[in-house]
């Protein structure tokens, strides 16, 4: 796997920590869990989508854009993560978001990452729930070409054969870390949303031969489309990268029932996940993505998913900011 090919733009702090979560560890008397803190990537708090700016960043500068646009909801934090990555860039960014999620506290439109966004300078284009956000960016674009400027788009969740790149490499460090550490590792598990982080660690793993497996969390409450981007960008991604053959043989595997009520709503296990690990490890989860995929890693746990002398690695994807979206949740904490 030959990833230096690539033009990339650096914004990552690396190596992210690769920790191991001993009072959790513990409390589920289950595998050894570690936590691979991709919330602290660093650029504008973090998370996953900076590894996968790099590459799309990277191919925007080299094909001459001028104008970064992509969209999201409200609280994207793709969305802030790449305002972020066009000011380091020197780039413009506009932004097409939306407020499907029936979630209607006042700091979900204020608040969180949509405060970034606008400190970050971004040009913010709000679209209605029933407005497609993909047919408004196409009219952002064509406006900025009718400027006479480049525009480069990047679809939600910067989930495309370039974007995944970002994981294929999150892959590797976490192989680099367990050789380091000396430790053995059968399982990483993450979040999965548009799918591009999932399929660049299966890539990324089956690509180099490891015998480490990916799971993902389903936390659209949707995991046939799910599973459906995964495995699409996951092909597309083996064909760039020219590693096909052992990707063909890697199994996708999507965990579900931990994702309802729907995207953007937690439900109360997700609040439990949210509580357990700030108040264990310290950590703190959101309540879109990192709550729902840590939910299903405790219920794995509590079921026997994994053997007593396995490891896991769970993959914090970050989403912080996002909390302060849904303050009126936790009110009564704890
Ligand atoms: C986007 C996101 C994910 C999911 O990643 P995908 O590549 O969209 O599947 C997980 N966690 C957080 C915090 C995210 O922002």
């Amino acid at each position: 796997m030959d990833l230096a090919r690539f033009p990339t733009f650096s914004l990552v702090h690396r190596p992210t920590p690769l920790e191991h979560l001993k009072h959790l560890s513990t409390a589920l008397d289950g595998p050894k869990i570690y936590i691979k803190r991709d919330d602290c990537t660093g650029l504008a708090f973090g998370g996953n989508k900076s590894r996968k700016l790099e590459f799309l960043i990277g191919d925007a500068l080299e094909k001459s854009a001028t104008t970064i646009v992509t969209v999201g909801s409200m609280q994207s934090n793709h969305v802030r993560q790449t305002a972020a990555a066009a000011v380091k860039a020197g780039l413009k960014c506009e932004l097409v978001l939306d407020w499907r999620v029936p979630w209607t506290q006042a700091a979900y439109g204020n608040s969180g990452n949509i405060l970034l966004d606008r400190l970050l300078g971004a040009t913010v284009h709000l679209c209605s729930r029933d407005e497609g956000r993909n047919d408004k960016a196409d009219e952002v674009m064509a406006a900025i070409e009718a400027r006479g400027e480049k525009g480069y788009f990047i679809p939600t969740g910067g989930s495309n054969a370039v974007g995944s790149l970002g994981y294929v490499d999150c892959a590797v460090e976490i192989m680099e870390q367990v050789k380091q550490q000396n430790i053995k590792v059968n399982h990483v598990v993450l979040a999965s949303g548009s799918g591009g982080t999932q399929a660049g660690m299966m890539v990324g793993l089956a690509g180099a031969g490891s015998s480490i497996s990916c799971i993902g969390i389903d936390i659209d409450h949707d995991p046939v489309s799910v599973r459906a981007e995964v495995a699409g960008i996951a092909a597309k991604t083996a064909e760039l990268l020219g590693v096909c053959a052992q990707v063909e043989k890697a199994e996708l595997e999507l965990a579900e029932g931990y994702g309802a009520p729907e995207y953007g709503m937690p439900n109360p296990k997700t609040i439990d996940a949210i509580n357990q690990l700030a108040q264990t490890e310290a950590i703190i989860l959101d309540p879109v993505y990192t709550g729902k995929a840590m939910a299903g890693l405790i219920d794995m746990i509590t079921k026997n998913r994994f053997g007593k002398d396995e490891a896991v690695v769970f993959v914090h994807t970050g989403g912080g900011p996002g909390l302060f979206a849904y303050s009126d949740i936790f009110e009564n904490t704890p």
